[in-house]
Formats: C-alpha cells, structure tokens, sequence
C-alpha cells in the first residue's frame, strides 16, 4: 500500500516534456499503476492548477461549463477526454448534455466509421487508449450474443440514442464502449476540485438543457416556438418537483437557425436562463441586420417581464457548446469559449444551482471578476487585471417610463418576419460608461434592472467570432430587490 501511495505524487506531476511525450508517460505509470492494484487507471492535473480563494465569508468562485457534447451523440471524442480537458483546463465543474441521451447504459461505437468522429477515429481511439490504458479501452467484435444484446437497448433518435446504426452490426465489426458516466466520473472529481453533473441538451425544435437531471427527459414538442419551450422547461421543472433533486432548465442558442425571438421567450414564466454567449459559431450571438444579437434580445425580455408581465428576470449564461476536441479537424466548437463563474462555499450540484438562481455568478469569455457586490443603492465590480489589458464597463438597463410600442421587421415585399420586433432605444439603455477595473454604479431608483458588460482591450485568442473582445457579463439585477455581499 506504501507504494501504491507513494505513486500518487508522481501521477500528478505533469512532465515538462511535449504533451506526447507526457501522454506516454502518463500511459506508462498507468499500467505500472493497473500491475499493482486494480484501482482506476488515471489520475492527473494541471501543473499550474491554482485552488481558488476563499473570500472573507468562506465563499469560492467555481468555474464551469454547462453546455458540452462528447460521443454519446455528436462530439467527437470519448467522454474520459473531454472531462480531462475541462479539469486540465482549470475548471471546477462540467455538465455533459448530449442530444437527447444521457449517458447511462451502454453505446457502442464503431471507432473509425463513426459519423461523428469526421476522418479522426483513429487518431482518437489512440489518444483515447495511450491516456487512460489499453485496459480501460473496451472493444469488442459484433457476435451473435452482440445481437441479443442489441434487442434490448431502446432505439433512441436524432444524434442521441444508444443503438449503434445498422452498417456498424455486422458479424466481425470491432466497436468500441462509450462509457457512462457513473463509470467514469470517479477518474476525475475530487472534493473542491472537480464535480461532474448529469445533463441532457433536450433536443427538440428548439434546444433546452436540463443540468442536474435524475432521469432522461424526452423531447416534448409543441405547436409555436413559444409553447415548445414552455413544454420542455416545464418537463424539467415537473421532474424537479416529483424527485425533489434541484435541477433547472436553460434555453439554447436562440439565434440558431433563427429559430427563438425575443416575444417567444419573454413570457415563459419559468425560463431564467438562456445562453447569452455560446461558443460554437454557428449560434449567431451577435444577429446581424434582420435579427437581434442575443444581449439586445436579453434587454428586451428583461424589461418586458418585469416592467409588463411582472415575471422574474433571466440570468445570462455563457457556455461553449463544444464538440470539437484534441486532434479534431474541426474549430467550429472547441472547448474554452465561454464559461460562468459561480459563488457559493461548496462545489456541490445543489450549492452550485443555489447560486446561479439566486444570480450569484457571473458569464466570461475571458474577462475574470473577483466580487460583483449588488446591495444598498450601488452594483459594484472588482476586475481581476491582467498586464497590459484595459477594460471598459457598460451598465445597461431601462428606465421604469420606456416607450413599450414595437414594430414588426418588414421584409423585402413588406411582409412581416418572423423575427424580433423593433423597440425604442428606452430599452437596454447604456446607464454609464466606466473605465477601470473597480466601476461601479449607483441606482438612480427608477431602473427596472442594471445589469453590466465587462469588455476588455485584450482579443479573444479561440474566438467565437473573428476580433472579438474578452467580456463577462454581470448578472441583471433589480435595485432594491436583491442584496448579496
Ligand atoms: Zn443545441
Ligand atoms: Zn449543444
């Protein structure tokens, strides 16, 4: 036992030399590991991972992604070595939401031919193999058993379900085991350091995630844009209330394909998270000359609910969407766009969702806050500075008194769109303008909610959209409504 003790240090200590070179290392010691116990095969961590502090009242910023795919539908690598990137990463937290799956049971896999792994299978099974053992890999050849096991996993559709497709059942096909969660998940959470949640992207007309679920949630459809997000947020709420466990629903990506407005999302009463930022690039976050960008459309639904509908607010999130991993072809949903920073004392699911509802967090593509303080008359923000970067806070809200009238988008022939309607500029007015890393802004007492955008001077290296900015974004809040500190 003194030895296998003694072996822990050395597998967390990550190799100075190429991440090749380290991965083989890391492979080696994990089967020294597997020949002299049968404990997990893995185990490492960033060398320059920093534990965060606690503040004076015992509180952490926990940082997490909660909009994340691997190929249990269509991302393009193995779950263990998407966790990986996310904790190597210096995150605290990662929900994994595959299209309607979670990733319970088995799914098989053919590791070349796989749609999903686009021309990179074999490159990824390696990778796969050299990080975590060949003893941890599973394959296995479709046999006449495999066929009588194949009867009894449901069908499932779209990108999700469990059955591997037709063309991958024949006799001698080689697959390869995804694993699920609750299999793997002890590879890498570590009290206060690592915390995996189970999520499902419901994937329906349009996209809700449901973080913290107990059970899979079909989709739920509906007859408007309108009314299938209501349904499939109220599935989730509905399991929340039967199971008791804290959970909540998030609608994705609006500007995908077009398909949410803001009128849509505006009196779903228990909508209070949308995805404000998402990193994969074809989710449209800024709109363009026909369609609203997605914080014009948050203003919107902000001051809507609470100035007409007397609904709670949303909180914005930013969350990466990624399907794109190591020796992907692809970039157009890599890992590491955007993230939301939650305050709470343990890195627990419940801690963590108390805090994103209650809006103690805030949304970052890069810029890191160290307190946003919301109570008396004042909302005040403290910018951790780097070197050489400059940033510039925008305090947005709208005043109690705003012009309410909206007009359609016309098209070419003059017929309605389908899009966004056209509000005064009363609405998600700049309130002021600060430059610095301490701004702050004193309510005037007839804003109907302030929230703030930290944009700083630095360029966004992996970007969403070419040049922009690093940002986070401060969560709205309504004066006098809410205290923290
Ligand atoms: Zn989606
Ligand atoms: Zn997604």
């Amino acid at each position: 036992m003194n030895a296998l003790l003694a072996c822990f240090p050395m597998m967390k200590t990550r190799p100075a030399a190429g991440p090749a070179a380290g991965r083989t290392a890391v492979a080696a010691i994990a089967v020294l590991f597997l020949a002299a116990s049968a404990a997990y095969p893995y185990s490492r961590d960033a060398g320059s991972y920093e534990p965060p502090e606690a503040d004076a009242d015992g509180y952490y910023w926990w940082k997490g992604n909660l909009h994340t795919h691997t190929l249990w539908s269509d991302g393009d690598h193995y779950p263990e070595v998407v966790a990986d990137w996310y904790k190597e990463n210096g995150y605290h937290f990662l929900a994994l939401s595959d299209h309607n799956v979670i990733s319970r049971g088995t799914k098989w896999i053919h590791p070349t031919e796989h749609r999903f792994t686009r021309g990179t299978g074999a490159e990824a099974l390696q990778l796969y193999r050299e990080r975590f053992g060949d003893d941890w890999v599973e394959t296995r050849v479709v046999d006449e058993t495999f066929y009588a096991e194949l009867d009894r996993i449901p069908p499932g559709g779209g990108s999700g379900g469990r059955r591997p497709p037709e063309e991958h059942m024949e006799l001698g096909q080689e697959l390869v085991r995804l694993k699920p969660l609750n299999e793997f998940r002890t590879l890498f959470e570590e009290p206060g350091r690592f915390l995996m949640i189970e999520a499902e992207e419901i994937t329906d007309f349009i996209h809700v995630n449901a973080t913290n679920l107990v059970d899979f949630i079909p989709t739920q459809g509906g007859d408007s844009v309108r009314e299938t997000i209501e349904n499939n947020v109220a599935a989730v709420m509905r399991q929340r209330e039967e199971t008791g466990q804290p959970m909540f629903p998030h609608l994705n990506h609006p500007n995908w394909r077009w398909r949410v407005t803001a009128e849509d999302m505006a009196p779903v009463e228990d909508l209070r998270f949308f995805e404000v930022y998402n990193g994969h690039r074809n989710s449209r976050n800024y709109g363009d000359d026909t369609h609203k960008g997605l914080e014009r459309m948050w203003d919107i639904v902000l001051t809507r609910r609470i100035g007409e509908m007397d609904l709670g607010v949303v909180y914005g999130l930013a969350v990466d969407d990624s399907h794109n991993y190591e020796d992907s072809t692809s970039d157009v949903s890599r890992p590491g766009r955007g993230w939301v920073m939650v305050r709470s004392k343990f890195l627990t699911p419940e801690n963590l969702i108390a805090a994103l509802e209650s809006g103690d967090f805030y949304s970052s593509s890069g810029v890191t806050l160290s307190r946003v303080a919301a109570g008396g008359d004042t909302l005040s923000i403290e910018i951790e500075p780097e070197d050489g970067v400059t940033y510039t806070t925008e305090f947005v809200g709208t005043r109690r008194g705003y012009d309410p009238e909206s007009e359609p988008v016309l098209g070419e022939d003059g017929e309605e769109l389908e899009v966004t309607r056209r509000y005064s500029d009363d609405i998600g007015v700049v309130l002021a303008t600060v430059e610095g890393t301490n701004p702050a802004y004193t309510f005037r007492g007839d804003e109907l909610y302030v929230r703030a955008r930290v944009i700083s001077s630095k360029d966004k290296e992996d970007y969403y959209s070419e040049g922009e900015k690093e940002k986070a974004w401060v969560q709205p809040v309504i004066p006098g409504a809410r205290a923290t500190e």
